[in-house]
């Protein structure tokens, strides 16, 4: 018998939805990702109705230590004020760090000014640095191919590592650089040949097969994937790659202590 690791380390999908036509339609939800890693929670690309997905899964905003953007894209950053209001409680309680890439920070910042001094600080995200949140670290090992400045994450927790691969054309890059026991991806298209920034079906499973995580989980979903039933084509991918993929569901919650029995 393996020896299992203490774990207490689980993601909650507030939101499935990527790219304009699912998100602005709400077909699905488009509230990001809840970490909540060894009781260090995160909130990870607060989308459109962030707000509204995480009342109404009884979070507690308050308990956030960080917000982090992968970039400045509104199915990413749009509920930002308002979820910095919230971890603040309007501000009465000055308190934790926002992370974003500097290009959402600058010339158009995605953060009303008023809202900044509510933060204990904001810390500019950079290509090969890596950022701590209470027991938690995490890298941004290589700036994505997007139309805005852009990072994925690599997770550091007491038990286990993820990795996140937010938006981004397909470079060989994204295979070398996010390495961990389970793997994140956003899956924009279907197909592979579209003129837009966004992985597609086919290139997820490249990455998959290449990084050989112990599970994979599909989300951000555009319209060509829902069409095509993501649990289908999650299925399908775990047959072709040998590696557990799952398609996120909105509501889902990941306890990444699954993956201690699992061989890779
Ligand atoms: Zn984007």
């Amino acid at each position: 018998m393996e020896e299992k690791k203490p774990s207490n380390d689980s993601i909650i999908f507030l939101g499935t939805a990527g790219a304009r036509f699912t998100v602005t339609s709400q077909i699905l939800a488009s509230g990001g990702l809840w970490l909540n890693l060894s009781g260090t929670e995160i909130l990870l690309d607060p989308g459109p109705g962030c707000i509204v997905q995480f009342t109404k899964r009884k979070l507690k905003a308050d308990k956030l230590s960080a917000i982090v953007l992968s970039h400045r894209h509104l199915d990413h950053s749009a509920d930002v004020n308002i979820m910095v209001e919230a971890m603040t409680r309007g501000g009465f309680k000055r308190h934790g760090w926002l992370f974003a890439p500097a290009d959402a920070l600058e010339d158009e910042p995605v953060i009303f000014s008023y809202l900044k001094s509510y933060l204990d600080g904001i810390e500019v995200l950079q290509e090969g640095k890596s950022y701590s949140v209470g027991n938690i670290s995490f890298t941004t090992p290589v700036q994505h191919i997007h139309s805005v400045e852009t990072y994925g994450m690599v997770f550091t927790t007491p038990g286990h590592t993820f990795s996140y691969i937010a938006d981004s054309r397909y470079f060989d890059g994204l295979c070398h650089s996010y390495g961990g026991e389970l793997l994140i991806i956003n899956v924009v298209r279907l197909e592979t040949g579209h003129p837009f920034d966004h992985l597609s079906v086919p290139e997820a499973k490249h990455i998959i097969m290449e990084l050989k995580p112990k599970a994979a989980i599909l989300t951000h979903f555009g319209m060509t994937v829902w069409r095509a039933k993501p649990w289908e084509v999650a299925e399908r991918l775990s047959q072709e790659t040998g590696v557990r993929v799952l398609a996120a569901r909105d509501g889902m919650t990941f306890d990444l202590s699954q993956l201690e029995n699992t061989q890779s």
